[in-house]
């Protein structure tokens, strides 16, 4: 964690948003939800490119980025970067948990059709964020 508050790559931001306990090892899931749980304190988060506070926990995280796949690591900053254009966010700038949720819940439907398809998590996502599509239409 930096010292203005928890790093979140910019896909990162929005995938926590419906997070319920899913993740790539136990241990990944733990720290998951510890992240969660600091921002439901009060905790304010740093937008990032590139390797976060959710990343130092997970198995394919290697040599400061995401080793998942060979070209992972570009793959995802591209994907951070679209995000953070969304969200309208600067590269570095502190965000608040409540503000971030509001924000995904205005662009997660053009997110979903530019992002989601293909993504090992799509499935257990759809659920919950069909269920809040009728809080965005009100
Ligand atoms: S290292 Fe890669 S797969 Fe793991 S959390 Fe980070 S971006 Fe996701």
């Amino acid at each position: 964690m930096s010292e203005r508050g928890l790093r979140i790559r910019g896909h990162h931001l929005i995938c926590l948003q419906y997070f319920h306990g899913q993740g790539y090892s136990a241990e990944f899931a733990h720290h998951l939800f510890t992240i969660v749980d600091r921002f439901t304190r009060g905790e304010k988060g740093v937008a990032v490119v590139g390797a976060d506070d959710v990343c130092i926990a997970c198995p394919s995280y290697a040599l400061e980025q995401c080793a998942q796949e060979p070209e992972s690591e570009h793959a995802i900053r591209v994907l951070d970067a679209l995000a953070l254009e969304m969200l309208e966010l600067d590269e570095g700038q502190e965000f608040e948990w409540g503000v971030a949720t509001l924000s995904v819940q205005r662009i997660i439907e053009r997110w979903r059709a530019l992002a989601c398809e293909g993504c090992e998590w799509e499935e257990q996502c759809r659920a919950l964020i069909d269920q809040t599509a009728g809080y965005r239409r009100r």
